[in-house]
């Protein structure tokens, strides 16, 4: 599907790698405006805002850790003076620390807790207001098929995922009447720095459970978010779209 955002404002958190990566880059080629968020790749966030601003695109990049709300603010305000608006958000930063639960420190749950979810309370409070006002706006959260299946060792992470959803369900409620869509994606298993640690036969094992047969790649995930942006999904709100080759059926 060919997407044109020409003119909208785009917010990712998280933009710098993977599957925030290829988001910001698909906005970006849709002719959208992109800022985007990271926590501690400065030279990737450099290159990928070079990138960008050489292709034409208007891009701005926060060193901001997502879990932090004040810092959340900051990086709303920023847009906004710059921008006058902010058209899409996505929630996409997140991290790991898996462990089973008998093994899992309580800074481990702390950190994937603020991380994943905290993170998106930050973010949906902050632009709650200004799209709002624009009576318009969407607001679009990664999730994982973990938040929906669940998966031994990573309680903490499951548990981030699946708030994710309840969080988007009731916004989606509170906000629909303002012509504000909020959706989810699950991603499946998708090839980014985050999965590359897994060993093969756990990698091995999961393409077992995978009807398609392929891992999924981050342009899979963009594709889908922009499509949630676009006007073709204007009559979809509170949604959990899967993208994960058919792991979660
Ligand atoms: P990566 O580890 O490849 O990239 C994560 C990105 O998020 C980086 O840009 C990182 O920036 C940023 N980030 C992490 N923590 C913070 C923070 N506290 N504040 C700001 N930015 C932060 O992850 P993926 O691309 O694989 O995952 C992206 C999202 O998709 C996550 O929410 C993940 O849970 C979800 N997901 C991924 C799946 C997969 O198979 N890969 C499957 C299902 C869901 P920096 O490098 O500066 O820390």
């Amino acid at each position: 599907m060919a997407f044109d955002f020409s003119g909208q404002s785009v917010l990712v958190t998280g933009g710098t790698r993977g599957i925030g990566r290829a988001i910001v880059e698909a906005f970006a080629k849709a002719g959208a405006r992109v800022a985007f968020t990271y926590r501690s790749s400065v030279q990737e966030a450099e290159a990928l805002k070079a990138q960008l601003a050489a292709q034409g695109t208007e891009v701005l990049a926060f060193q901001a850790d997502a879990a932090d709300f004040e810092a959340a603010g900051r990086v709303v305000e920023a847009v906004l003076e710059a921008w006058g608006k902010i058209d899409v958000l996505v929630n996409n930063a997140g991290i790991t620390r898996d462990n089973l639960l008998l093994r899992m420190s309580e800074a481990d749950w702390d950190a994937v807790l603020a991380a994943n979810l905290k993170s998106v309370f930050n973010f949906c409070k902050q632009v709650y207001r200004p799209m709002m006002r624009q009576r318009s706006g969407r607001i679009i959260n990664i999730s994982s098929v973990v938040g929906v299946v669940g998966n031994a060792g990573q309680t903490n992470y499951a548990a981030s995922k699946a708030g994710i959803i309840g969080f988007s369900k009731s916004l989606a409620r509170e906000l629909g009447s303002r012509g504000i869509t909020v959706n989810v994606v699950a991603p499946g298993y998708i090839e980014t720095d985050m999965t590359a640690a897994l060993p093969e036969q756990a990698r091995q094992a999961m393409l077992s459970g995978i009807p398609l047969g392929r891992p999924g790649t981050p342009e899979d995930v963009a594709q889908a978010v922009l499509f949630l942006a676009s006007p073709a999904a204007g009559y979809i709100t509170g949604h959990v779209l899967h993208v994960d080759g058919g792991m979660a059926m």
